[in-house]
């Protein structure tokens, strides 16, 4: 049963203790994750190195400290997504579909240990929209699995690219949302961020908010009426940007293309985590996307995340009434589960 008390946390991590290991003999070439004084440096063939504190990704893999993580800070639920490093959407699509699946399944390994408290949030070969539903279909047969995390960008495909229509029209018929997070691969403008951490510290907020205004120009969301999504990290920068891209569809015909509605109506269709690191910001972002669309994430067990969204959503001078909604009822309606019901009957259901 869904624990009747506490937050729900839709934007976790979790690195499966096999996983980079499996993820080497696949692509034969070296995955690994070193230790140094300062932290942790991982290796992927072909992409730049990337490095992380102490823990991070080696000290992510008991779920026995997540839970007594989850519980020191009263949160409910936490709904399991891999690392941003997990998408393998370079790769050919027969490697990006193994790796995805052999992902997915340890996800649901760990959802099934611990079924009152996890949720599943996959990831799928999305650089071919077949096999991603293909995927989907044989995942979602599974009830903890809950949402799907989609890239940024697929490596170098946009999310507004009709190549992934058909797996938006399969998500929204099934009825599972996606989770927009920073496809760290293709960080817009990463060349010049190079130094003192810029690519995760400005780049992926900013490639966030680029995702979602190729959602909104490119038509995504008038197409797809019915498909929820979430942003990560409060939505990137585009709280900020909403009232600049309404100007330009005001002003600008090539921006009338294919949008129909403004952008500051649109931008209220999206969900968007509470890792804002400020009330303030937090509050504003609220203001923008609606008290209804406000849900905590964490980014756990990452040190850059916010390990308790509750002191910055407390610190809001929102009513209360959108507070309680952004610890757990906002979340329960953008992961479609209905208060008081059994998770694992909801997802048998669907
Ligand atoms: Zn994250």
């Amino acid at each position: 049963m869904l624990p009747t008390e506490g937050w729900i946390d839709v934007h976790a991590h979790y690195t499966p203790p096999d996983f980079m290991e499996l993820a080497a003999r696949k692509l034969g070439q070296e995955v690994s994750v070193q230790q140094t004084r300062d932290g942790e440096v991982l290796t992927r063939p072909g992409q730049e190195q990337r490095t992380y504190q102490k823990g991070e990704l080696s000290g992510s893999e008991s779920l026995e400290q997540r839970i007594a993580d989850m519980d020191a800070t009263g949160a409910a639920v936490q709904v399991i997504s891999p690392g941003g490093t997990f998408s393998f959407y370079e790769q050919p699509v027969d490697i990006a579909d193994y790796l995805s699946a052999q992902m997915n399944d340890r996800l649901i390994a760990a959802v099934d240990e611990y079924p009152d408290r996890l949720m599943a949030m996959v990831t799928l070969p999305l650089q071919d929209a077949a096999a991603s539903i293909r995927e989907l279909d044989r995942v979602r047969q599974h009830p903890g699995v809950r949402a799907i995390r989609i890239g940024s960008s697929i490596d170098e495909i946009e999310l507004d690219d009709p190549r992934l229509f058909p797996f938006y029209e399969a998500a929204e018929a099934a009825d599972i949302p996606l989770f927009i997070h920073p496809y760290i691969y293709a960080i817009a403008g990463s060349e010049r961020m190079k130094q003192f951490n810029l690519s995760n510290l400005v780049g992926y907020p900013a490639t966030t908010t680029l995702g979602a205004a190729r959602l909104i120009f490119g038509g995504v969301l008038e197409r797809f009426p019915r498909l929820r999504f979430c942003l990560a990290h409060a939505g990137g920068y585009l709280a900020i940007a909403s009232p600049r891209l309404a100007r330009g569809f005001m002003t600008r015909p090539d921006t009338r293309v294919i949008l129909q509605e403004s952008p500051e109506i649109l931008v209220r269709r999206f969900y968007v985590d509470t890792i804002a690191h400020s009330a303030t910001l937090l509050d504003y972002v609220r203001s923008v996307f609606g008290d209804d669309r406000l849900v905590c994430g964490t980014d756990y067990p990452f040190q850059i995340g916010d390990a308790d969204p509750r002191r910055n959503i407390g610190k809001m001078a929102a009513p209360d009434s959108a507070k309680r909604a952004a610890l757990r009822e906002n979340a329960l309606r953008y992961l479609g589960i209905a208060e008081g019901a059994s998770v694992q009957a909801v997802g048998q259901t669907a």
